[in-house]
């Protein structure tokens, strides 16, 4: 869609004025149909396409607004079935290429140590009863294809920097929509996911990925740090590019001044996306 309602005042933004005034507009716009959160999504040219910029948005089904359709990128639909059983996620055994944001860190320290309980935890998870070794970008597919896919009472076991648990217990109690996520949840690691709306680095350095409007609903902050890990090991030239992801963090939750909930966690590796790209648009009269 070409225009969205700006929720502060009902006024029309349109591509233009989005460009012209990111900052305004981030996360405070919406589907004028069905009410929506949406997102920018920038024109771009190859040699083939030459798309023109646009919102993207996860409408209501069967919202008429809708002309761009959405699908996950680049995922394996095969190797991501439907698990049933409990789950175990070593995240020491983190895979780049398929699983998870981050690996290479450049600290070779940490790398080293990282090995060498590599062996031990793989002995730990077979004879605990964990037998599946799944990951967190698996867990977030099967929860995007079913939010209640966790009722089966499945148990989770998370386990990291040499053996030492993350979370251990039924992934039900552990799971929160990033919505959802509150003051309620302070002191524990928590599960997060959901949607992710629009992505902001400020001043600091600091990388924002924002349920929708920065000033009152949560966010993820990630330390300059892990930003830059971030943005290097997904190829991103403009973390916008992340922008309507799913995304799955495994963090806890503090409070700001304001009141606002900010979701923290220590590694790129505790966290994955589910990129969404625009596959198709068709021609829009408005
Ligand atoms: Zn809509």
């Amino acid at each position: 869609m070409l225009i969205s309602r700006y929720r502060e005042d009902g006024s029309d933004c349109s591509t233009e004025q989005y460009e012209a005034n990111p900052d305004k507009y981030r996360g405070m716009i919406d589907c004028k149909v069905c009410g929506h959160k949406s997102w920018y999504v920038k024109g771009y040219s190859t040699s083939k396409i030459d798309r023109m910029a646009c919102f993207g948005a996860r409408h209501e089904d069967g919202c008429d607004a809708s002309t761009v359709l959405i699908k996950p990128e680049g995922e394996d639909e095969a190797e991501e079935g439907e698990l049933s059983s409990d789950i175990w996620v070593d995240l020491d055994r983190a895979n780049t290429k398929q699983l998870y944001v981050s690996q290479d860190n450049g600290k070779h320290g940490d790398e080293e140590s990282t090995r060498l309980t590599q062996k031990r935890n793989i002995g730990i998870g077979g004879s605990s009863g964990f037998p599946i070794n799944k990951s967190l970008r698996a867990l977030l597919t099967n929860l995007c294809r079913n939010p209640n896919y966790a009722d089966k009472g499945q148990t989770i076991h998370i386990v990291a920097d040499g053996g030492r648990d993350v979370i251990n217990g039924v992934l039900a109690d552990y799971l929160v929509p990033i919505a959802n996520a509150s003051e309620m949840h302070i002191g524990k690691e928590y599960i997060f996911w959901g949607p992710i709306n629009n992505l902001n680095i400020d001043k600091k350095g600091v990388l924002w990925l924002n349920y929708g409007d920065y000033r009152k609903e949560p966010s993820i902050s990630l330390s300059p740090e892990l930003a830059e890990q971030v943005i290097r090991n997904f190829k991103l030239g403009d973390v916008g590019e992340l922008d309507g992801s799913d995304v799955i963090i495994v963090g806890h939750v503090g409070i700001s001044p304001n009141s606002k909930v900010i979701i923290s966690t220590g590694f790129t590796k505790y966290l994955s996306f589910r990129k969404v790209k625009i596959v198709e648009i068709e021609h829009e009269v408005v």
